[in-house]
């Protein structure tokens, strides 16, 4: 096709590229695929995981939360009127349906809930090697699910201490969490 004859197709594969582009130069710069919205300013979350689609979600509301993951810190949401606390962060309680809630640094200690051991995993996680998810609780009394940083199950006991680390996990290259056993 000649230059200066661009059908809408071109345009908005042109237009993709530019934004995934972004998403990479974003990557680099603050660790995670998190753009504002060209329109809206509104933060968006760019999953890097290719299944048949990429997801990009709307994450306006706690962007906070990730953008405190990119400096170490685990933060989850307080309600002001009740007290309640929650994580994954909440910008509304469910529970006196009141939005004045606020965000707090979570502590990043846990005692082992329950564990179960992935064998047969998601499409989209098919090219890691088999994985331990756990649920540990926090003493904010918050539940966190992770993986877990062990591969022997039989090293794993219920009411054991664990300590949140927040990883860059590859091949995606952006930060999540992990629950790492206390020796
Ligand atoms: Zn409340």
């Amino acid at each position: 096709m000649s230059e200066g004859k661009k059908t809408q197709k071109d345009m908005m594969e042109e237009q993709m590229k530019q934004f995934y582009s972004f998403v990479e130069s974003m990557k680099k710069s603050m660790g995670l695929p998190m753009v504002p919205d060209m329109k809206t300013g509104q933060a968006l979350w760019v999953d890097q995981r290719e299944v048949t689609l990429k997801f990009i979600i709307s994450i306006d509301k706690i962007k906070e939360f990730f953008n405190a993951l990119a400096d170490g810190k685990l933060l989850g949401t307080k309600c002001k009127k009740c007290g309640e606390v929650f994580f994954p962060p909440q910008k509304d309680c469910p529970k006196c349906m009141d939005s004045e809630v606020e965000w707090i640094e979570l502590s990043k200690e846990g005692t082992l809930l329950t564990f179960t051991q992935i064998n047969v995993k998601p499409y989209s996680f098919a090219h890691y090697d088999d994985y331990i998810v756990g649920i540990a609780r926090l003493p904010e009394g918050v539940n966190v699910t992770a993986w877990i940083r062990e591969k022997d199950p039989s090293k794993l006991k219920i009411g054991m201490k664990l300590k949140l680390e927040i990883v860059k996990r590859e091949p995606e290259n952006y930060y999540t969490y992990e629950w790492v056993p206390v020796e």
